[in-house]
């Protein structure tokens, strides 16, 4: 993922944005040492943004497609009071094992369900109600389209779906590879859909907001 800015002021940003719980840094810095995909995890900025957002939707229900090893998970249950649920999906166990070891660690663990398994079969599995308060799309970019399609019936009305990558380090300007054509046409898909409305965030590799009217 080529960074939109540059780095003095990627820098910048990080070091006004609130630091994370160190059990957050620690799962990023064994993810660095263990993973050499570990820059997929959404990091400080990000993950300040997604607690955020669950915490000015006051959300109760999220649902994110693409664990990983769990830095967004953990950072959005944070913010769910205790009674809330974070259901998580990622079909690779290996990643989800050291997901689960932390968030086992974490006070706010016991409020996230990892399905593991194939996304979309997850969500497809999904009853419509209760619906979600909040949808994060994160995992295999050319489906990106189809976990829109299918989780938007099951978030509510007011509900929010974030898209992580929506920039694709820039590519969606001139789509080269399968991705980066993915993306776009995601993001295409998205600015015409009547049923959301959406503006597109330069936050790190790109990061989009869908409201459901
Ligand atoms: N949100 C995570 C990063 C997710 S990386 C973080 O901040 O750390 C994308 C993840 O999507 C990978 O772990 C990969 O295993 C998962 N994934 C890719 N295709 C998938 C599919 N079809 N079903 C479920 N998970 C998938
Ligand atoms: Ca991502």
């Amino acid at each position: 993922m080529a960074p939109l800015l540059d780095r003095d002021l990627e820098r910048y940003v990080h070091d006004h944005t609130e630091p994370p719980p160190a059990l957050l840094d620690e799962l990023r810095e064994h993810t660095f040492a263990s993973d050499p995909r570990a820059g997929m995890q959404v990091g400080r900025v990000e993950g300040a943004l997604l607690k955020l957002l669950v915490s000015l939707m006051q959300a109760r229900r999220v649902l994110e497609i693409g664990t990983f090893t769990g830095y967004s998970a953990l950072s959005m249950a944070e913010a769910l009071p205790p009674d809330g649920e974070l259901i998580t999906c990622d079909r690779d166990p290996d990643v989800t094992r050291v997901a689960r070891s932390f968030f086992d660690r974490s006070e706010h663990g016991k409020k996230i369900r990892i399905a593991l398994g194939d996304a979309l079969e997850t969500i497809r599995a999904l009853p419509a109600s209760p619906a979600f308060d909040l949808v994060f799309i994160d995992a295999d970019k050319e489906r990106y389209s189809a976990y829109f399609e299918e989780a938007l019936p099951r978030v509510r009305r007011g509900g929010l779906l974030v898209a992580d990558n929506t920039l694709w380090g820039g590519e969606v300007l001139a789509p080269e590879s399968a991705d980066g054509r993915a993306i776009a046409a995601f993001n295409d898909l998205v600015a015409r859909d009547p049923r959301v409305e959406q503006v597109m965030l330069s936050v790190r590799d790109g990061v989009t907001l869908a409201r459901k009217r």
